[in-house]
């Protein structure tokens, strides 16, 4: 149980807080949308971001706990809050903790990281004013991380500020419990959002200037099981190369989201629809259709790009790892993807060092590196999760081969990249900018004045460019040619764009 009760009249959680608020997130694009609601709803209360800890009164971490090293990093931070929290005696800040790490390990945190004040999960994000009311009225170590465990699932996505871009969180959980992963236990069982809601909430985006969505989800392909259709939407039945798919044929599914946002006039000004995450058992072949030109009934707002995990290229791992599928069909699947599809930008996840992985396991992800020509790989040495079926294997890849595969593999990679990149030098893109690049190297020996700017073209790759613009140029799409390639990003001279 929550041990959370309800505010007393004269605690009201919309009354206005003073101060500011520091969030740090670890982990994927849920968590990053997640941190935008927190940060939105910290400021709906009058709080102010800041972009140091040290000058926060109010510090959030939201934690991942996918792999050791993430759980570690987010426990580390918050021995270094509790140090500014002795260094500030008279006004110390109120630090607390979400996410899946919240999530997960609830009220043992406080023994873990002394200084903490309160814990969330991943289902309470909205009671964070309530929560931080409760602090800052003297109550100690606060834990509200219940799962909602009602299978409706409906939300409003908020944007911290004005953006062109926004996360819109369509379903959450997941129901394939691969054996490595912790998330089908930190974010609980599938449950999605009606189309009809979903759309409305993205023409309201839309009406406020956001021009990319990406929809976020653990598994987004079976986005729509358990909602029946609405009545103005035939039963729609998805099929797959591999077998099993998705939803019911009576029930809302992905593909059917995807066209419902790209025929509503309200979402006109829409540019590009992106989502993440998939799992290869319910990628469906109509799902594949959607990436057809728009003049052969494809949805001409998706963006070329797609980020399908597959996580080994050995069957025997696969199975290992209860994925539930076999590489030929993924391979099946990204051939049909490219004949409809030829420029589709690809990225995958990948785990090296699985308990059992043999050398020829590994030469089998090589090899399925060189068969897909990935853009861009995450790829991770694995470790054991505790409470995850796999973590009951013994991890017999000892750290020192997981770590030279790992390196192997990025580096294999790398030139894979690089090659790809290569032809697309001579080619305009059109870019999103999403800021000023961290590295303004580029600027240094450019016979153009200005500065490096960053930003992502349809097909999700990295494209920096300068401009002598003094003003702003984050939100607006330009045309860029691109003139270098290295394998991890594209250089580029500005031709024009929306520059106001
Ligand atoms: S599909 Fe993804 S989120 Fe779900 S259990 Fe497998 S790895 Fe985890």
């Amino acid at each position: 149980m929550n041990d959370l009760v309800n505010l007393s009249e004269n605690q009201s959680s919309s009354e206005p807080v003073n101060g500011r608020f520091y969030i740090k997130t670890f982990g994927c694009q849920m968590n990053v949308a997640d941190s935008e609601r927190m940060a939105s709803l910290l400021a709906e209360q009058g709080l102010e971001p800041t972009e140091e800890a040290k000058d926060a009164d109010v510090v959030i971490i939201n934690g991942c706990t996918v792999r050791e090293k993430a759980v570690h990093k987010a426990l580390s931070t918050l021995g270094q809050l509790r140090e500014i929290k002795n260094r500030k005696k008279k006004s110390p800040p109120i630090i607390g903790i979400g996410g899946c790490v919240g999530q997960l390990d609830k009220a043992t945190l406080f023994k873990k990281a002394p200084g903490l004040d309160f814990v969330f999960g991943t289902d309470t994000i909205d009671n964070l004013p309530e929560i931080i009311h409760r602090v800052k009225n003297g109550e100690k170590h606060v834990v509200y991380a219940d799962f909602d465990t009602s299978m409706d699932y409906s939300t409003e996505t908020k944007v911290f500020g004005h953006k062109a871009q926004a996360f819109v969180n369509i379903m959450k959980g997941c129901d394939k419990y691969c054996t490595y992963c912790i998330v089908p236990y930190t974010r609980g069982k599938e449950k999605s959002r009606t189309i009809d809601e979903v759309v409305d909430d993205i023409a309201r985006l839309v009406a406020t200037g956001v021009r990319e969505v990406t929809l976020l989800g653990q598994n987004v392909n079976s986005f729509g099981k358990g909602n029946s259709n609405q009545k103005n939407r035939q039963p729609m039945e998805l099929h797959n190369v591999i077998g099993k798919v998705g939803p019911r044929a009576g029930e809302e599914n992905f593909p059917q989201l995807l066209r419902a946002i790209d025929s509503d006039p309200r979402c006109e000004a829409l540019r590009r629809i992106r989502f993440t995450s998939s799992h290869p058992l319910d990628f469906s072949d109509e799902l594949i259709e959607c990436y057809a030109p728009a003049s052969q009934g494809g949805v001409s707002r998706l963006s070329p790009y797609l980020h399908l995990p597959v996580q080994s290229g050995s069957n025997q791992v696969l199975q290992k790892m209860g994925r539930h599928h076999k590489i030929e069909g993924y391979f099946a699947q990204m051939d049909r993807l490219r004949e409809i599809c030829p420029d589709v930008g690809l990225s995958t996840d990948l785990i090296v060092g699985f308990p059992t992985e043999t050398e020829e396991d590994f030469q089998e992800t090589l090899r399925l590196l060189d068969r897909v020509q990935f853009d861009n790989i995450y790829a991770f040495a694995y470790s054991p999760r505790p409470g995850t079926r796999a973590a009951k294997l013994p991890d017999d890849v000892s750290a020192k081969v997981k770590n030279e595969r790992l390196n192997h593999l990025l580096k294999y990679q790398l030139e894979i990249a690089e090659k790809l990149y290569k032809t697309r030098v001579g080619k305009v893109m059109e870019i999103l900018v999403e800021g000023e690049a961290k590295n303004q190297k580029m600027a240094s020996t450019s016979s153009i004045v200005g500065r490096v700017w960053t930003g992502k073209t349809p097909c999700h790759r990295v494209v920096n460019f300068i401009s002598d613009s003094p003003r702003s140029l984050v939100g607006q799409f330009v045309q860029v040619k691109i003139t270098e390639a290295t394998g991890l990003s594209l250089q580029g001279e500005l031709i024009t764009g929306d520059l106001q």
